[in-house]
């Protein structure tokens, strides 16, 4: 999509700190960190919410997901992390392209405000 934020940093029309990238993913970090690490992870595919997602796409988020924790543990967070999927205006989500926050290195609260 043209006008996403998330679509040009795959297209790498806005620069990014990228954490690693194949065909299908792209994960960068987030450009301002709630964590010592923090960090998200997209499919190139744009897909608005998770509420879009189709069923035919859930393979899609298992790599997505499968990936997001070996990036986490590659990147120090062997303690764990948060992984936080921000859902449409209620969910907090602030650009429309899915997105997965991997949030590490340091201990997380409850609940989430
Ligand atoms: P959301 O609020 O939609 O769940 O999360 C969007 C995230 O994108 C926020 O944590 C925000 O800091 C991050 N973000 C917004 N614009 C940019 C950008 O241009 N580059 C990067 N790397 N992150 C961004
Ligand atoms: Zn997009």
């Amino acid at each position: 999509m043209s006008d996403c934020l998330f679509c040009k940093i795959v297209a790498g029309q806005i620069p990014s700190k990228k954490v690693y990238e194949d065909e299908e993913l792209l994960a960068f970090h987030d450009i301002g960190p709630k964590a010592p690490v923090h960090f998200l992870v997209v499919p190139k595919k744009h897909v608005p919410s998770l509420y879009e997602l189709e069923k035919a796409d859930a393979a899609l988020l298992g790599r997505l997901v499968y990936k997001a924790q070996e990036l986490a543990r590659e990147l120090g967070c062997e303690k764990g992390a948060r992984f936080v999927l921000n859902c449409k205006s209620d969910g907090g989500q602030t650009v429309e392209h899915l997105h997965l926050h991997v949030l590490g290195g340091r201990a997380m609260g409850w609940p989430p405000g």
